[in-house]
């Protein structure tokens, strides 16, 4: 089953989602060349608990990080480090945000400096992936069509979509039923009912869909080593259409 939200459920989940695109955007401001992923994941840190939120990944499973940053050919779950951001990477961060039990999920990526003009147009395609995602997720659509309007765009332009990871329902559990695919046909899975709260995150790749995961048992590059991005939002389903959660 998946889980409907009541009316103050999703202003909660809003507060949450407005929690975390106010440190997604500070987060944002700081980065430059030179940083440390690590040096990123303490700021990030940092933000949210001004905002007396918790961190949702940290600890999750396991995870030693506040955020998921994933440099250029890591896809998705990249560990905060020693890494040095240079100018040219691509930064992909991922951030969730657990406030009083509601959680929120969004993820982009960031170009650092002069990055070169393959890499801008994949952020682009997956930040114009996830926009289409997201106004297919209204009631009397199908969970699928959803997936089946970012792959399409997404292999129109020539880029993969990641298969291995998928986007989730969300609410008062970080992951929640259903799951959201970036791939698929039209009109199959669950029908989409206004109550449903869905983190939608294409992940999509400059070359092949491939991806393995490196000896840390999280992070997830690319099979080909070429670049990955990824974008998310928490979005509402209503009967006024879709509401994105985690935009300020
Ligand atoms: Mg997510």
């Amino acid at each position: 089953m998946i889980p409907l939200k009541s009316a103050q459920d999703l202003a909660m989940l809003k507060h949450s989602g407005q929690i975390l695109a106010a440190v997604m955007q500070k987060l944002q401001k700081a980065l430059q060349p030179g940083m440390t992923t690590l040096d990123l994941d303490l700021l990030s840190a940092e933000f949210i608990r001004k905002e007396k939120a918790i961190a949702a990944f940290k600890g999750y499973k396991g995870f030693p990080g506040t955020a998921c940053i994933s440099v250029n050919e890591e896809i998705v779950h990249g560990i905060p480090g020693t890494r040095l951001i240079a100018e040219g990477d691509i930064v992909s961060l991922d951030l969730g945000v657990n406030y009083q039990g509601f959680f929120s999920d969004m993820a982009v990526t960031l170009p650092v400096g002069k990055v070169n003009p393959d890499k801008l147009k994949l952020i682009d395609a997956a930040r114009q992936s996830l926009e289409l995602g997201i106004k297919q997720a209204r009631p009397g659509n199908h969970l699928s069509d959803i997936s089946h309007s970012i792959q399409s765009f997404v292999e129109a332009k020539g880029f993969s979509v990641v298969r291995q990871f998928v986007g989730h329902g969300i609410g008062t559990a970080l992951h929640e039923e259903p799951e959201v695919p970036n791939f698929g046909i039209p009109g199959a899975g669950p029908l989409l009912k206004s109550g449903m709260v869905l983190a939608i995150e294409p992940m999509i790749n400059l070359g092949g869909w491939e991806a393995r995961i490196m000896e840390n048992g999280w992070t997830a590059v690319t099979a080909d080593g070429l670049a990955s991005a990824h974008f998310e939002h928490t979005v509402a389903v209503t009967d006024k259409g879709p509401q994105v959660l985690t935009k300020l």
